[in-house]
């Protein structure tokens, strides 16, 4: 991205002191600049867009670009960086993944229209987009498997209380979602989505009641003016915005929502300027019809993404067979929001049991399916007037890849779901196919600036003028050969540079043949002479070059004409386009759900309205995989039943006990992942699965701390563990990994005793609790629906095997001794554990610390004692490494940090 090569305008580099100095353009500048404080202001001038004084120093630390100083503003350099207009896209990525949005700043006139104003005048600029992580369209900004949501949240006091609302879309596909939500599940809501972008009114904002809310979302969250989200003026903007008379016919909203819709559809105005977004209408999503999933167990679960932000990992990674951009995101967004409704579940499962019974149709639907480009993402880039002819050509693709797809359902009878997308596939518009298929040449190119993507016989003017073009290029050549022929220099070419256009080019020491005669004077009228050549045109040369550069410029302008009518032509059938889309979409994932369940040997859950939770051999589908690939040995499949006995009553409670490492956690997660994915629609790893639907998913499991918000690991343990007793009801599901193992025995101990008997009697939810607190096992004398598991091991030669097996009863002892010998510690340390353990469990010293120090001598003699581990080495490269900042650091620093690294690394 050296741009030092591209061509600057003369005003830009050679006279931008006087410029600058000269205040009309700083004038100009600084004005827009003072009308976008919170975006770096990317200020169009030429070839590159400038940006100058904190900007410039912003992007160049970011960009790692070079910082120039050019001209002074009010005595001061004024500091200066630029990008090159064709290269912006990966610079504006680089901002926006840094969390900088950017107002793009256009000429938006001739600069020979501002010379007639007078030779001071400015061009005149405006800003005409504001880019931001929420409301982009590019391809190379954009992940193609992950919807870019821009988020609203709407806020209205009533006479009683008050309403909240989200509302979201995808500026890229057109997707329109609201739904209402509370203080209380806010995040949650909010998590679920994961809007790349939040935008919230002022006072919502620093609302100290959601300061934690916002706090989590960092810089996603985004203050916007309280005007935008009025929710009285909102039914007019709404109606203006769609273009009807009034917003009724897309349902009845409150005015939560509608405060939240119209924040989205302000700010879309606001950050696209005169361009629309084709939007489909706000739809709304039923309050309960989705699993509440809480944030904590949301982000334990590692749904979409690993706790370290990774998609490798993720259950969606081991899941995802789809082979289109639409596809995927489809995919993450069931998973992510799994239904609760039995009927509209078992709607979802039928589709996969179609493909399931018909893989070789399966098979052909996928085949073709990879030959669709992503149609929602063109048309959006094409309406807003960034796309170019390869949007055009990804819409004809993927309408005929569809209709391809529709005829191979000739002959099978589909379930609803299925026939449904169908239907919206053969309402895809067949007309806008057959221009795009008439006009469009097979190769399109990126920009339609040149032209060179109108077919051949589609416009008979265009053929004319395109003829005209390359026959006179023809003569143009013969013109050379005339030429060299008639003054005898071999050398002679003709040749075109924007500056002179066409001339004919002879090396100096021919300058007498072209100018020696008065004859020749008048033939070759001198245009340039150069160090080693000269520069010539002649009548019919300069006669030539009007014939082509008109003949260009129509057949160009021609060109541009055909793009926009057909751009207009798709925009007006955005609705069905986007339904198409979103039918292939839902063929993609069932087809891809098929084949997982076919490779994978997953059966498909009986998911009902019942209270049972009854898995048969259960896998976990994320730890099978990497078994698997490691080629560590089959994963063990585990029954789990948490049913209520009879269907009358409520769900149990398993006690899970078992040694470190024995499969515990894994067993825990792996019941959630499957109540996750039969929620979804998906089938499950297990040879058979029936679940009474489960209306929210609670988890505890894996510690971590949250110093920055002040939470130590046993306190997040504690508000999580709070979160779920507050709140499970007895459609929940909760899974429960160790509770109270961050603070002492005995209170932790109380703590999960009293947690126990309280989901028990209170929350009386399905539920699975890990503990190695064995004296808990004892509850199953006295809690009915509560039953002791434990994960089997078995001990060889003194080591402990584990069997990964869930069996009924209680583990007699942890073996965390055993474990920490074949995690490496000391030898010595293990001795001495086993002995402690050994008093400790005889009671001889009961936990009394002074009589346990009597009794065993630090480090018996009989104790060898290993030599000592070399303490890490404290070298070059350790110190180099410490003195790193990466916060600090733009990427040239890091990157030349690196090659310093690497330069001390030893071999
Ligand atoms: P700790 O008490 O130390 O947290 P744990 O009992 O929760 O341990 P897990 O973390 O669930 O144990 O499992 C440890 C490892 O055992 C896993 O990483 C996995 O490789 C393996 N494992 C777990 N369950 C199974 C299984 N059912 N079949 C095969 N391997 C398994």
């Amino acid at each position: 991205m050296n741009h030092e090569t591209q061509v600057r305008p003369e005003s830009v580099t050679g006279t931008l002191p006087a410029v600058a100095a000269a205040t009309p353009m700083m004038e100009q500048y600084l004005e827009i600049k003072a009308a976008n404080p919170d975006s770096l202001l990317f200020y169009r001038m030429g070839d590159f867009y400038e940006l100058f004084f904190d900007d410039a120093e912003k992007a160049a630390r970011a960009l790692g670009i070079v910082l120039t100083r050019r001209g002074k503003h009010q005595g001061q350099d004024i500091p200066m960086c630029g990008v090159p207009v064709h290269a912006a896209d990966d610079y504006l990525q680089k901002l926006i993944a840094l969390g900088f949005r950017v107002a793009v700043c256009e000429q938006i006139e001739d600069p020979a229209e501002a010379k007639k104003r007078g030779s001071k005048s400015v061009v005149r600029r405006d800003v005409i987009r504001l880019v931001t992580p929420g409301t982009i369209t590019e391809d190379k900004l954009l992940a193609p498997a992950e919807s870019n949501f821009l988020m609203a949240l709407g806020r209205v006091k009533g006479a009683a209380d008050q309403s909240c609302a989200l509302a979201w879309i995808d500026i890229s596909t057109g997707a329109f979602r609201v739904a209402e939500t509370s203080h209380d599940r806010l995040l949650a809501d909010i998590l679920r989505v994961d809007p790349r972008e939040m935008i919230v009114a002022e006072p919502v904002f620093h609302d100290p009641e959601l300061k934690p809310v916002f706090d989590v979302l960092g810089r996603v969250a985004n203050p916007q003016p309280s005007s935008l989200f009025d929710s009285t003026s909102a039914p007019a903007r709404i109606a203006r915005f769609f273009e009807v008379a009034t917003p009724d016919s897309f349902g009845t909203f409150g005015r939560a929502e509608l405060s939240a819709i119209s924040g989205i559809i302000a700010y879309v105005e606001k950050t696209q300027k005169a361009e629309r977004p084709p939007l489909s209408r706000p739809e709304r999503e039923e309050n309960g019809a989705t699993l509440f999933i809480d944030p904590a167990t949301r982000a334990n679960l590692e749904l979409l993404r690993t706790l370290s932000g990774q998609r490798e990992g993720s259950l969606f990674k081991a899941i995802d067979r789809t082979v289109t951009g639409g596809g995927a995101r489809l995919l993450a967004e069931r998973l992510t929001a799994p239904l609760t409704d039995p009927a509209a579940i078992a709607a979802r499962l039928d589709s996969v049991s179609f493909f399931r019974a018909e893989p070789r149709l399966g098979e052909a639907v996928r085949l073709s399916l990879k030959g669709v480009a992503d149609m929602p993402r063109a048309l959006s880039r094409l309406a807003l007037n960034r796309g170019g002819p390869r949007d055009l050509g990804a819409l004809r693709s993927g309408l005929s890849a569809a209709s391809a797809i529709a005829g191979l359902f000739a002959t099978v009878e589909p379930p609803p779901e299925i026939r449904g997308a169908l239907a919206a596939i053969a309402a895809l518009p067949s007309g806008l196919a057959q221009h795009l298929q008439l006009a469009l040449d097979d190769e399109v190119p990126l920009l339609k600036r040149d032209g060179s993507f109108v077919r051949a016989g589609y416009d008979a003017e265009l053929d004319e003028m395109r003829g005209l073009r390359d026959e006179s290029r023809r003569i143009i050549a013969g013109m050379e050969r005339d030429l060299a022929e008639e003054t005898g220099i071999r050398s002679l070419k003709i040749r075109h540079n924007n500056v002179l256009g066409y001339y004919i080019e002879v090396t100096a020491n021919h300058q007498a043949v072209m100018t020696g005669t008065d004859q020749a004077k008048a033939r070759f009228i001198h245009r340039q002479t150069m160090a080693n050549a000269m520069r010539f045109t002649t009548t019919e040369l300069a006669g030539l070059e009007s014939r082509i550069a008109n003949a260009a410029a129509r057949a160009l302008a021609i060109e541009l004409a055909v793009f926009e009518a057909l751009v207009k032509e798709a925009v007006a059938e955005a609705e069905a386009i986007r339904a198409g889309a979103d039918a292939l979409a839902v063929l993609d994932v069932s087809a891809a759900l098929a084949l997982l369940a076919e490779r994978e040997d997953w059966c498909r859950p009986q998911v009902d309205s019942s209270l049972a939770f009854e898995i048969e051999g259960g896998r976990h589908p994320v730890v099978e995989q990497a078994l698997r690939r490691l080629g560590d040995g089959p994963f063990v499949a585990n029954d789990c039943d948490l049913s209520p006995e009879g269907d009358a009553g409520h769900g149990a409670i398993w006690l899970l006990t078992g040694p470190n490492m024995g499969g515990k956690s894994t067993f825990l997660r792996q019941n959630a992942l499957i109540a996750i994915l039969a929620q979804t629609g998906s089938f499950v790893p297990a040879a058979k699965a029936r679940i009474g639907v489960v209306d929210r998913l609670f988890s505890r499991v894996g510690a971590s701390d949250d110093l920055a918000r002040g939470r130590s690991t046993f306190m997040v343990e504690m508000v999580e563990t709070a979160a779920i007793l507050n709140q499970a009801g007895e459609r929940s599901l909760v899974i429960l990994d160790e509770i109270g193992r961050g603070t002492a025995t005995f209170d932790g101990l109380s703590i999960a005793w009293a947690a126990v008997e309280y989901l028990h009697e209170q929350n009386r939810c399905r539920a699975i609790f890990a503990t190695h607190f064995h004296e808990m096992t004892a509850l199953a004398e006295k809690l009915t629906r509560l039953h002791n598991v434990t994960m089997r091991v078995k001990e060889w030669e003194g080591d402990v095997v584990f069997l990964h097996e869930v069996g009924k009863g209680a583990a007699d002892r942890s073996y965390g001794v055993q474990v920490a010998r074949l995690a490496g510690l000391p030898e010595a340390v293990v001795a001495r554990a086993r002995e402690v353990l050994h008093q400790l469990e005889a009671g001889e010293v009961s936990g009394k610390a002074e009589r346990l120090i009597d009794d065993l001598p630090l480090f018996s003699a009989a104790v060898k004692r290993e030599p000592p581990k070399p303490a890490p080495r404290s070298d070059a490269l350790t110190e180099a490494l410490a003195g790193l900042h990466p916060d600090e650091m733009t990427p040239r620093d890091a990157l030349e940090a690196i090659y310093r690294l690497k330069g001390l690394a030893p071999g």
